[in-house]
């Protein structure tokens, strides 16, 4: 019951997700979670190393598309412009529904996209439930909307640690890496 809430692949943050490990892997396109996963929670700042990571997978061919919780259309959008990306927001992730929103927006199978998140509850859960594979992430901030709160505190009792993920990323040489 537990595997569920298991993600395939963990890495420190979404830059650092190696392009070749998404493509070895036969991905074509993302569904990414937007509140501390792509920038911190309620805010549209965006790093310099995001932007460009979302450039480099762009040139590999590899789609993407945010899938939020988030109510407000515009916080979504305003993130998704600048990336040049396609969103859906108040997705009610971790429901089957939103990541087949999501697959249906990049016209990929589920067996061509990955789910990128921070949270287990909503982001992994919900992408192993479908059958996609998941890459879990640490929160960029700690900040963040009072309901994931009390999702963080059943993240504790379950665990993330890296040693729980189900096939861990391995480096050029060989070791595995977070
Ligand atoms: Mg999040």
């Amino acid at each position: 019951m537990i595997g569920i809430l298991r993600p395939d692949f963990q890495y420190g943050s979404i830059q650092d997700i190696p392009v070749e490990d998404l493509l070895s892997n036969g991905i074509k396109g993302l569904l990414l979670d937007l509140d501390n996963t792509i920038s911190p929670w309620n805010e549209t700042s965006l790093t310099g190393e995001v932007i460009d990571w979302f450039k480099k997978i762009k040139i590999q061919g590899i789609k993407a598309c945010i899938i939020s919780n988030n109510r407000h259309p515009d916080r979504v959008s305003a993130v998704a412009d600048v990336l040049d990306i396609l969103y859906v927001y108040q997705a009610a992730k971790p429901r089957k529904k939103a990541f087949l929103k999501g697959l249906k927006t990049l016209e990929l199978k589920k067996s061509e996209a990955a789910v990128v998140g921070d949270q287990l509850f909503t982001d992994v859960l919900g992408g192993n439930r479908i059958g996609m594979m998941t890459i879990l992430l640490p929160p960029i901030d700690e900040r963040e909307f009072a309901g994931t709160k009390v999702l963080r505190f059943m993240e504790k009792i379950v665990g993330r640690k890296v040693k729980y993920t189900r096939k861990l990323a391995k480096s050029s040489d060989g070791l595995a890496r977070l």
